[in-house]
């Protein structure tokens, strides 16, 4: 919570001044939109709140500053979704592990995410297996067998660079079979070249590892500081395969939180969990309330 509301209180200040103004006329109500469109809420988003916001106003008829802010933290978790489940589908059946494909454009924390992931299953005394499915930069391999070896995690991965993907991807699934593991997490490449491309890769390494077992979980993970550009390709990839679930990470850093609510309000993909730093026990629970929360205070 602390983590969080250093980068994300930036709203809560700017709207308690607007709606302290002596009326709360068409004008405040431009400077709010813009303020929520300045946190990255998003231009859609931030319009459908201010309206939702005026006709509360009109009707329960206040416009008392505090009461205005309550009622936007009501609005903002109805959009972020306050009992969605954010379960993690990360155990598999039978003899079946579950198959975790992270996925994302480069740089937005992929690697991490999988090795700070693998941090919590292993204490929670999890077997699993990682598979390096990123062939196309030579040290993503590397990257993630060292996250593996960190947190007591073999890795399964080529050694020739360039490997096709898919075939890295069943690989590993086989072996987490074979070995009896609950779940095969697949680090992913993302390279956002073009959609076809993109569609062509994901959707082969889906098709060739479900010959093994189901993939129970497609995580998106999108860097918070890239704003509206990670919704954007939250959007190309949910269009690609279907995502289960979203991984917001650097939200430690300048991002605003705003993004979620774009994501929840547009994609309808729940936010299931948080980056807050690069080391192995930076990763959290997304939960809606102390988020909304960080977002106003
Ligand atoms: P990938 O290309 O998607 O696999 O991204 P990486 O996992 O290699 O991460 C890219 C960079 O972002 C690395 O320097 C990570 O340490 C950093 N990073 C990842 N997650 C976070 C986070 O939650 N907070 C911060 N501050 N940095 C992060």
């Amino acid at each position: 919570r602390a983590r969080l509301s250093r980068s994300n209180n930036l709203l809560g200040k700017g709207l308690l001044a607007l709606l302290s103004s002596d009326k709360i006329d068409q004008d405040v109500w431009d400077e709010v939109e813009e303020t929520l469109l300045l946190a990255d809420l998003g231009s859609g988003p931030s319009q459908r709140l201010v309206e939702a916001l005026q006709s509360r106003v009109r009707v329960e008829g206040t416009e008392n500053p505090a009461a205005v802010k309550a009622m936007l933290r009501e609005e903002l978790l109805r959009i972020v979704g306050e009992d969605t489940d954010r379960s993690l589908n990360l155990d598999g059946e039978g003899n079946n592990p579950g198959v975790v494909l992270v996925v994302g454009v480069n740089g937005v924390g992929k690697t991490t995410t999988v090795g700070k992931l693998a941090r919590v299953m292993v204490a929670e005394d999890k077997n699993l297996l990682l598979g390096a499915a990123d062939t196309f930069r030579a040290a993503a391999a590397d990257q993630l067998q060292t996250w593996g070896d960190r947190v007591g995690v073999d890795t399964v991965r080529s050694d020739k660079d360039g490997a096709d993907p898919a075939s890295v991807a069943f690989e590993a699934v086989k072996v987490g079979k074979e070995r009896g593991v609950d779940t095969v997490m697949i680090d992913t490449a993302g390279r956002l070249q073009n959609k076809a491309g993109l569609m062509d890769q994901l959707g082969k390494i889906k098709r060739v590892v479900e010959k093994e077992a189901p993939v129970t979980e497609v995580l998106l993970v999108i860097d918070a500081t890239t704003g509206q550009n990670g919704m954007i390709q939250a959007k190309v990839f949910s269009e690609v395969v279907q995502i289960t679930g979203i991984v917001l990470t650097k939200l430690d850093g300048s991002a605003k939180g705003g993004i979620v609510v774009a994501i929840q309000e547009e994609l309808g993909v729940p936010v299931k969990l948080i980056g807050l730093g690069e080391g192995p026990d930076d990763l959290a629970p997304f939960e809606p309330a102390a988020f909304v929360d960080a977002l106003l205070d």
